[in-house]
């Protein structure tokens, strides 16, 4: 089993929407595995850091108000494909452009009020996790694993 990883984060938005269970249920049913889960308010610099690529861009101090505007859920989740399906699933950045059936194209209207967050690399995931997760995931191996995985 492949053991890529992906930083999975609901937004404020999303937190203060009651969408916590809906997007955890999703990314369980679909035969992901949870490794890391933790409801915190986020320091500016820990925003500014994850978001440290958009840096020069105008929305950038309207983005990191807004993932400082509440609790965020951060969250790692494991399996094989798990960041470029997690984005699938997710759906697009504008969320008038998510298909319906994605978390964004479901729940969401307003770019800047996106609902969550996904990894876009592998890359990107390592730098994410050890950020957002520098105590490290829990290590497990679900039950259901040979019934997911061939
Ligand atoms: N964002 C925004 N305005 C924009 C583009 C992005 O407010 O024009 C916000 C939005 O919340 C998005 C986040 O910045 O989710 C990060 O942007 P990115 O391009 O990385 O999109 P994502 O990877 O979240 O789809
Ligand atoms: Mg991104």
């Amino acid at each position: 089993m492949a053991t890529e990883q992906s930083y999975i984060m609901i937004k404020p938005d999303g937190v203060q929407r009651g969408l916590v269970g809906e997007v955890i249920k999703r990314f369980e049913q679909r035969g992901y595995t949870l490794k890391g889960l933790k409801l915190m308010n986020v320091p500016k610099d820990l925003a500014e850091k994850h978001y440290q690529d958009l840096s020069a861009r105008p929305f950038f101090p309207a983005l990191v108000d807004y993932i400082c505007s509440g609790p965020v859920v951060a969250m790692v989740w494991e399996g094989k494909g798990v960041v470029a399906t997690g984005r699938k699933m997710i759906g697009a950045t504008n969320p008038l452009a998510s298909e319906p059936g994605t978390i964004r194209g479901d729940f969401a209207i307003e770019v800047g009020r996106n609902v969550i967050h996904g990894s876009d690399s592998v890359e990107s995931a390592q730098r994410e996790i050890s950020l957002w997760f520098p105590e490290g995931v829990a290590e497990w191996t679900p039950a259901a694993k040979p019934w997911i995985y061939e």
